[in-house]
């Protein structure tokens, strides 16, 4: 498969097209940031690359990191997790409360902000220092030493996050959060903050997509059952009340983030990442969705 000469053609098309959509303006640092950046990356289990655009360019990866952080929830306290959490799509928006109140303080899945918020308070209870080894897992499935998390972003994003605030403190009002608001809400802006470039989006995923993968200190993320069910979530809740749409016109596994990045895998196959920052009504990026339709149509590699 010819995969430079397709992004390359589908990345020109995209690009002379419309650039709809808004910036993420709630979290104030992510309105600054340039609208018309448009970036690819994609590498394959067998480690071919190939990227387009800025896609060294680091960026905010929001929501992607949620799936970082189940898979850490995942691989501690293993299938105890779905005591606390559903794994049924959402049909709403992510940051929805009114979903939450109809299930009584249960998140309907991991991907939405709500359930991102009960990960993360799992993750406190389970770790002695959470912020440092988050950072320590993520750092060695990618390799990359850098990773790190933006205090300019948490920051901003903590300044006007009354819905978290308000989501975090629901769910506790019904005894589905543990630890203090305040600490995962802390630790949940934290996540949400990493920055990674596309390249390093379509290399660190490539465990979603490879039953052989080992970390740098050559450690298996998950079980095959556990990456498994990992992909179906995404599959069925990573574009939030778009991602029916999203297995209908693109038909692969992935995750979104309001920072305009979209991450998604084929199994066995490959991992891709595009970012532009503009967003559908849905919080999608409007350009991210056109080009894997295009590409998954022409490379003719949707999952179904
Ligand atoms: N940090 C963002 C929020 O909580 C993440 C949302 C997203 O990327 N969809 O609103």
């Amino acid at each position: 498969m010819n995969y430079k000469e397709i992004i390359e053609e589908v990345y020109q098309k995209i690009k002379s097209g419309d650039n709809k959509g808004k910036l993420a303006t709630y979290i104030p640092e992510l309105a600054k940031v340039n609208p018309n950046t448009f970036a690819v990356h994609l590498t394959t289990i067998d480690k071919q690359e190939y990227g387009i655009g800025e896609y060294e360019h680091k960026f905010s990866i929001q929501s992607i990191a949620k799936v970082l952080s189940l898979s850490l929830a995942f691989k501690i306290i293993g299938e105890k997790l779905w005591e606390r959490l559903g794994v049924e799509p959402s049909g709403s928006s992510f940051d929805s409360l009114a979903v939450l109140e109809l299930n009584n303080g249960i998140p309907r899945n991991p991907l939405v902000n709500a359930g991102a918020m009960v990960i993360c308070d799992v993750l406190i209870t389970h770790l002695t220092n959470p912020k440092e080894e988050f950072l320590e897992f993520i750092r060695d499935i990618s390799g990359i030493h850098d990773l790190n998390y933006s205090a300019v972003i948490a920051n901003s994003e903590k300044s006007a996050g009354y819905r978290n605030i308000a989501l975090c403190n629901f769910i506790k009002s019904y005894g589905n959060i543990l630890n203090s608001p305040e600490e995962v809400l802390d630790f949940y802006f934290s996540i949400c903050s990493l920055e990674m470039s596309c390249r390093e989006l379509s290399k660190t995923f490539l465990y979603l997509a490879n039953d052989d993968f080992r970390t740098a200190s050559n450690k298996k993320v998950l079980t095959m059952s556990q990456a498994k069910r990992i992909n179906a979530i995404m599959q069925t809740c990573g574009f939030y009340n778009e991602s029916g749409e999203f297995a209908f016109k693109v038909g692969l596994p992935g995750k979104s983030g309001v920072g305009g990045g979209i991450m998604a895998v084929h199994p066995n196959n490959y991992c891709i990442a595009v970012w532009s920052p503009k967003l559908n009504e849905k919080g999608n990026s409007y350009r991210g969705m056109k080009f894997l339709e295009l590409f998954t149509t022409k490379t003719e590699s949707s999952i179904f």
